[in-house]
């Protein structure tokens, strides 16, 4: 295991590269809030001292406000965030828009494509609610990030209003405002202008009020203040009208008792902004110098990373990349694991999984979709970074250790300080890979360091060649199951690179494989270190499906096959048996195949299907029947081919409405709902859980989180890492013991719960997780 801190039972301290989604309160700034709610804790409006001094903190907030955006003139109004300026400055322009707008004309509304989602969000809703109905018209941006001058000078003109960003929250790409406020002046002198400057607060210089912005929008919690604090500029005569009206504070602008607390840590920062604190923020051109470090870092780290900006046009604090062959969501949980936080797209919308910001500078998809962002604030240190710096590395190091990378040699031997290369994790046995809906299944002899690898899909294909090189296995085939229909296979040019001199069939089998005499028949087989790979030709969902089999050599005909696993493409899937209605398609085959693996594989086999829709992983026959009526029929011979191939052809009709946008393989048994229902798993939270470990004697504690990520850091007691992509081995060992008690853990509990569901559906009678995983849990 990498040893990142001394001690593995200390927890890593926290690197947080997360600021343009929030920030810590610093403590001089959280000191003064709780000063407020203590001692200072007067309502601004009461008359009496206790009032008198609240009300200086606000008066004194603003001033401060004021001198930090250059806005000598002009209104400073206290909010909950930035989100409620913007809808302020939207309801105050398109109301007043309203009054004068012309009904034969039509009216637009700009705002950038790279925006925060408040403000097109906002946009829409207020032009619906106010019955506008103005078009809303997104500034395209160029591979920059910077607005379209031309677009702008263009549209601006018959434009109500135009909402710009200082800063983007994703890249820090900034937006050259001269230029801006001389373009959009030029051409329309009088539309009103609002400029999102969340992220420009603290990293750049402000001077509002040198410019025509009629609004400009400001949060707290980006830069060290509390959630629920923020201020809005409004220059001086541009429309407003309140959005929530009352006691008449902010002098009837925005009504509501102050947030006093807030008011006083916003106040503490800006004194810091100000040079009028003792506490001070590191200079832009120390940021620009972290900045450098932590790029270094990540090009040794990963050398074949992508930046996703460019950093002449984005301030200091930001760094948005991909690296290719990793998504996002393997980053974040690789650095999860390495104790340091990053995002991936946009915080406020973390389920999303590629970024329309980089979308809309026509960056390539995949860049895109494996965007990481990290980003800190002025109040970083110098020890911060050298931290981080280490971190990102050792986090790099355990993707060479598992093999997911190669590695240099900058990382292999002098970096290292604290750590030390240790012996990759091993690998033995069967590997599942997924892409969505689709499996790649890959198989390791360790003994004779040969592999196999069966219905190759394009997005592993780097990932497999690169396992391959690392650990210097030698590829003896690799096989598609059938011509896949919904997705390219990569076996063409894996055979091409590894496999130059074999002779093998249209799927890849080998051309000279030997045969074999079972029950009569006779089938080709290869050899696997001590294991047979037997083809079987299972027809049905297309006529050149294969089934493969993974079994222990065959030494007399008549005898019982021991297969290990049953690799048979879309015949038989997790809740469904393979779609038949493709051009090459035959039910009756169908049925013959379905029967002849029954004879051939038994109940309880381990069945590797090229698909998994539902996160099942792997199934058997025994599970199959119990659940899909079809299959049960067809295996006890209940219905004969007639029957079969009418319910068959019946069933595939309704798999275009199933599908979506997905091309679906199998087609659904007549209780997919019931298939379909999840196990139910036993949730643990770190107490019950303790209290479990206490009371059983046996429970098996498993973290199935991937070996770079354990490797970077687990808990003590979760012993044993089985990661998702090696359940289907797991499951093989054991099958015979399904009553063992186990308890799984991961990141978040999301893998953990899949798993434990996958188990349960298996009929491992014992297997729960722990809801929330290590990150609500330091069990
Ligand atoms: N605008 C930008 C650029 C942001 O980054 C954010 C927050 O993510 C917002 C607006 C919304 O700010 P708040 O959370 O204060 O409402």
């Amino acid at each position: 295991m990498i040893n990142l801190s001394k001690n593995t039972k200390q927890p890593l301290s926290l690197i947080y590269l997360d600021a343009n989604a929030t920030t810590q309160v610093l403590p001089q700034a959280a000191s003064a809030a709780l000063s407020t709610m203590e001692t200072l804790f007067g309502n601004p409006s009461s008359s009496h001292i206790t009032g008198l001094q609240a009300k200086q903190i606000v008066d004194k907030t603003r001033q401060q406000a004021k001198s930090i955006i250059g806005a000598d003139e002009g209104k400073i109004i206290f909010t909950s965030g930035a989100t409620e300026g913007i809808q302020t400055a939207i309801l105050s322009a398109l109301v007043n828009a309203k009054a004068t707008l012309n009904k034969t004309k039509s009216y637009s509304l700009l705002y950038g494509a790279t925006e925060h989602k408040a403000v097109p969000e906002s946009l829409k809703h207020w032009n619906k609610i106010l019955e506008i109905n103005a078009e809303i018209k997104a500034i395209p941006v160029d591979e920059k990030g910077q607005l379209d001058m031309d677009f702008i000078a263009k549209e601006v003109p018959n434009a109500l209003m135009i909402c710009t960003m200082a800063v983007n929250n994703e890249t820090g790409v900034y937006q050259d405002i001269n230029f801006l406020d001389q373009t959009i002046r030029a051409n329309n002198p009088n539309v009103a202008w609002m400029v999102d400057c969340v992220q420009a607060l603290g990293k750049t210089d402000l001077a509002l009020a040198l410019t025509s912005i009629d609004y400009a929008a400001f949060s707290g919690h980006k830069l060290y203040a509390p959630k629920g604090i923020g201020f809005m500029y409004v220059k001086e005569n541009a429309p407003f009208t309140p959005i929530i009206a009352g006691g008449g504070q902010e002098s009837g602008l925005r009504s509501g008792t102050e947030n006093l607390p807030g008011l006083a840590a916003l106040s503490e920062i800006f004194s810091m902004l100000l040079g009028q604190s003792e506490a001070s923020f590191t200079p832009v051109k120390t940021l620009h110098l972290y900045r450098l470090q932590l790029v270094s870092a990540l090009t040794q780290a990963f050398p074949e990373i992508t930046f996703n900006h460019s950093f002449e046009n984005s301030v200091a604090t930001t760094l948005n990349f991909a690296i290719p062959g990793f998504s996002s969501k393997e980053i974040m949980d690789l650095f999860d694991a390495a104790n340091i936080r990053v995002s991936s797209g946009s915080a406020c919308s973390s389920k999303v999984t590629r970024s329309f910001v980089l979308d809309a500078m026509g960056l390539p998809a995949w860049q895109s979709e494996s965007a990481i962002r990290m980003s800190f604030g002025p109040a970083m240190t110098q020890t911060e970074i050298d931290i981080a710096c280490n971190r990102i590395v050792s986090a790099a190091q355990a993707l060479v250790q598992s093999c997911l990378t190669l590695g240099t040699k900058s990382i292999d031997t002098h970096t290292m300080n604290t750590n030390s290369i240790t012996d990759k994790t091993e690998l033995e046995g069967l590997v599942q890979f997924k892409v969505g809906g689709s499996c790649s299944w890959l198989y390791v002899d360790k003994k004779t360091q040969s592999a196999l690898f069966i219905d190759p899909l394009p997005e592993v294909s780097e990932r497999l060649q690169t396992l391959l090189t690392c650990r210097g296995l030698d590829l003896v085939a690799v096989i598609d199951t059938h011509g896949h229909a919904d997705h390219e296979s990569c076996r063409n040019s894996i055979a091409k690179k590894l496999l130059a001199e074999q002779q093998s069939d249209s799927l890849g089998w080998p051309a000279d494989a030997q045969t074999t005499n079972i029950h009569g028949q006779k089938y080709p087989y290869i050899i696997l270190g001590d294991k047979w790979l037997i083809k079987i030709a299972t027809p049905g969902h297309t006529d050149d499906s294969i089934s493969l089999l993974l079994c222990d050599p065959i030494t007399h005909s008549a005898e019982k096959l021991q297969v290990h696993y049953a690799f048979c493409g879309d015949l038989i899937l997790m809740d469904s048996i393979g779609r038949s209605n493709f051009s090459t398609s035959s039910t009756p085959a169908m049925y013959s195949s379905l029967q002849l693996m029954n004879t051939l594989i038994g109940k309880d086999s381990l069945i590797c299907p090229s698909h998994d829709y539902h996160n099942e992983f792997t199934t058997c026959l025994e599970t199959e029947m119990t659940g899909n009526s079809l299959l049960r029929q067809v295996m006890n011979s209940e219905i004969d081919i007639e029957e079969f191939s009418s319910k068959k052809i019946k069933m595939d009709k309704h798999i275009i409405e199933e599908s979506g946008n997905e091309i679906m393989c199998g087609a659904f048994t007549s209780n997919l709902a019931s298939a379909c229902q999840k196990v139910v798993v036993h949730e643990y939270d770190s107490a019950s859980l303790t209290k479990a470990v206490q009371k059983s004697s046996n429970m098996q504690l498993i973290d199935i989180r991937e070996p770079h990520e354990y490797a970077l850091q687990h808990d003590e007691k979760f012993t044993n890492n089985v990661p998702l992509t090696r359940l289907v081995q797991f499951v093989k060992e054991q099958q015979q013991d399904k009553e063992q008690e186990f308890v799984l853990v991961c990141r978040s509990g999301g893998r953990s719960q899949l798993a434990a569901q996958a188990l349960g559906r298996l009929g491992f009678e014992n297997v729960g997780h722990l809801k929330g995983g290590y990150a609500l849990h330091q069990y």
